[in-house]
Order: structure tokens, then C-alpha cells, then sequence
């Protein structure tokens, strides 16, 4: 397989010693344009362009398919050089209260093929890890929904397939690219990193130059909890989970995000609320509930919804600094991560 050119940094491009004005015209051309095909950059001469198309890749995937509509949620699968199949979701805002969309868009992106976490109510991780992402396979994610869309994607969380403060690797030189304003010029401040509680990765992301947003998935108050569903909690207990939170806010002085999805039994009783805002308060952090997705052949269910509001009333109380109740806008269409890829694999598989 050839190397993929967006694997480097534009300004690291060689490119068979062309000049310096044609390796700007490519960056032009893929950062600026989304136009990644060496056959559709027309003012560099054919010679270069077949030169250069011979040692590389400029394509990382090609879209399997897209499900949902462009007012909506959008979910894309995308098939990688190796056949693994990735997804993403384009996230529309609403705003006012005649739900009048405004025009900010939010991309999930993957991180991984798979994960290695095994949360056992998650999709990503049921075949474990095939392999991380490289750098350019995550900025390809931007730059095809970007094109897709047909205007500049405002928000990026990473909380699409795989766990991304296990790939840093590529995940730093990926922000790296989005952040610069010669390369997606997407702000700090609009890209969340959501992690399951890899703790010495929280704390080298809270070195990390830029200010990222952190979310973390909690999903449990107490070890208990958090164990029966993620078995990461056996490395990282809460306790210390938290203490990490504390040094990253320390470092940042940024507010973080504990997501908490609501699953039926597990993790949604009015203890838990209490936990959970006692959590908050102490990290002075926004909690984000979640009402747990359903994924086929999973047992896990979303509470009913007199409990949903109950658990987020109780949290409220608890004093928790912020709290908003996220009902699942891709819920129709498979949107929580690794569902549409799970649903394409059993397609295949018949
Ligand atoms: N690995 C990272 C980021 C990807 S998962 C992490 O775990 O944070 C992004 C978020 O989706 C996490 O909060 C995860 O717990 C949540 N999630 C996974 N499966 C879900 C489902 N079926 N319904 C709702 N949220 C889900
Ligand atoms: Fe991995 Fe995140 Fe899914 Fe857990 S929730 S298995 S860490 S992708």
C-alpha cells in the first residue's frame, strides 16, 4: 500500500522536490477545496500530478454509505484502505425555541477500528481492537463530512469508534493539523476529547499546548457500578479517575464534562444521582445524561422515562454546577458509536 499523504504534516511535504508554491497549492487543494483526488487538482501539470500519484495516497477512505438526511442527524460509513469500516456522525444544531436550526455542526469522529475497552454496553468494543486509526485516516473523517455537507464543520468531539487517549499517537498530530489555521482551523475550544478514564493519558493531555475540551465517561458514581460496565474501572478506580480530573482542570483551568449514559437497572438509581452530583461538585464539572441507546443483541435497555427525568431532577438537586439531559438526536438511525458498522458487518456476513 502506498503511504497516505495526510499521514504527515503539510509543512513536512517533500513531494519529489516540487516547489515549494505547488506543495502550497496541494495543501490548498485538500485543506481548502476537500479535494483529495490528484485528478481534480487541475493547475498542477499532468506530470507532476502522475509523478506524485504514483508513491501517494491522498484518498484515505471511500463512503459505504450515508443514512439520516442533511437537515438531520447524519451517520456515514466509511470503508478504510483495508477494507475496516469506520463511521462518523454530523450533528446539527438547534437553537430558539421554534427549533429555527442554527448553523453550527458538530462532527463525532473515530479514533480506532474497534476498541480495546470492552464497555460491555458498547458497540465499538464487542470484537475488541483491530487496529488505531493513523493521523490522516482521522482528519479524512473532517474533510469528507465537511465535503458532504458542503460548508466548514464548526464543533469536532472525538466520541465516535475506539477510545481516542489510547491513540494519541495520532490523535496529537491530527489536532495538530485541525487546530492550525493553515489546515482545518477548527478552535480548541470546539474540540472535546471523551475518554473512559485511561488515566496517565488524561494527565499527558493536560500537557498538551492547546485547550481541548476533556469529557469523561463515568457512567457509575461508586467502583461497584462503574465495574459491572466498564472494565477499565479495574485499572483506574473512581478515586483515582478523579484525582486525574482534578490535575487536568488544575492545569486548564478549563471546566470538564462527565458524560453518564442511563442504562435500565445498572446505573439509574437515585444513588447514583447523588454520586454522580457529588462528583460534579466536587470537579465543578457539567454532567451530560445520556439515555442509553439500545444495540442489537445487547441486553441493556433505557430506563423508562419517568426515571430519566427523575435521576436528572435528583442530579439538579445534588447542586451539580450544570446539568443537561442529551436525548439521543441519532437515535433513529443507529447513531451511538459502532452500530452502524455492527449492522454492515452482520449485512455482509448474510
Ligand atoms: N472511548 C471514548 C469515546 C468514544 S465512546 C469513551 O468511552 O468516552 C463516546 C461515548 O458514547 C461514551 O460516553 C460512551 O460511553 C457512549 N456510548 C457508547 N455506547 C453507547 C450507547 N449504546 N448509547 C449511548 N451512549 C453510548
Ligand atoms: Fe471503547 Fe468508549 Fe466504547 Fe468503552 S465506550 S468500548 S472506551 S469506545
Amino acid at each position: 500500500m502506498k503511504p497516505l499523504l495526510l499521514d504527515s504534516p503539510w509543512d513536512d511535504w517533500e513531494l519529489e522536490g516540487a516547489p515549494a508554491y505547488r506543495v502550497e497549492q496541494i495543501r490548498d487543494w485538500i485543506f481548502e477545496k476537500g479535494i483529495l483526488d490528484w485528478e481534480e487538482m487541475s493547475n498542477l501539470p499532468r506530470s507532476l500530478r502522475d509523478e506524485l500519484a504514483k508513491i501517494w495516497d491522498t484518498i484515505p477512505m471511500e463512503q459505504v454509505r450515508i443514512q439520516g438526511s442533511a437537515d438531520t442527524t447524519q451517520k456515514f460509513l466509511w470503508r478504510l484502505r483495508d477494507e475496516q469500516l469506520i463511521e462518523g456522525v454530523l450533528i446539527p444544531a438547534t437553537t430558539g425555541t421554534k427549533g429555527v436550526r442554527s448553523s453550527r455542526l458538530t462532527l463525532c469522529v473515530s479514533t480506532q477500528v474497534g476498541c480495546a475497552l470492552g464497555c460491555k454496553f458498547c458497540a465499538s468494543g464487542l470484537d475488541g481492537l483491530k487496529r488505531n486509526l493513523s493521523t490522516g485516516e482521522i482528519i479524512g473523517q473532517i474533510l469528507l463530512a465537511r465535503k458532504e455537507a458542503g460548508r466548514r464543520i464548526d464543533n469536532l468531539v472525538f466520541m465516535g469508534m475506539g477510545e481516542p487517549l489510547a491513540n494519541l499517537r495520532s490523535v496529537r498530530p491530527a489536532l495538530d493539523q485541525i487546530l492550525s489555521p493553515k489546515g482545518l482551523g477548527i478552535g480548541a475550544r470546539h474540540i472535546t476529547l471523551s475518554t473512559s478514564g485511561l488515566v496517565p493519558k488524561i494527565l499527558e493531555l493536560a500537557k498538551y499546548p492547546a485547550q481541548v475540551r476533556l469529557a469523561i465517561s463515568l457512567h457509575g458514581g461508586d467502583n461497584q457500578t462503574r465495574e459491572r460496565i466498564m472494565p477499565i474501572n479495574r485499572t483506574y478506580p473512581i478515586e483515582q479517575l478523579l484525582e486525574a480530573c482534578e490535575r487536568f482542570i488544575e492545569e486548564r483551568k478549563k471546566m470538564i464534562t462527565l458524560e453518564y449514559i442511563l442504562i435500565e437497572g445498572i446505573n439509574d438509581d437515585l444513588a447514583q444521582a447523588e454520586l454522580l452530583a457529588n462528583h460534579a461538585r466536587r470537579l465543578n464539572a457539567k454532567v451530560n445524561l445520556i439515555p442509553y441507546n439500545q444495540v442489537e443483541g445487547l441486553e441493556w435497555k433505557r430506563p423508562e422515562l419517568s426515571q430519566i427525568r427523575a435521576f436528572h431532577k435528583k442530579v439538579e438537586e445534588g447542586n451539580a454546577p450544570r446539568v443537561t439531559l442529551r436525548m439521543e438526536k441519532g437515535h433513529d438511525i443507529d447513531a451511538a458509536c459502532g452500530q452502524l458498522r455492527l449492522r454492515e458487518s452482520s449485512v455482509d456476513a448474510c
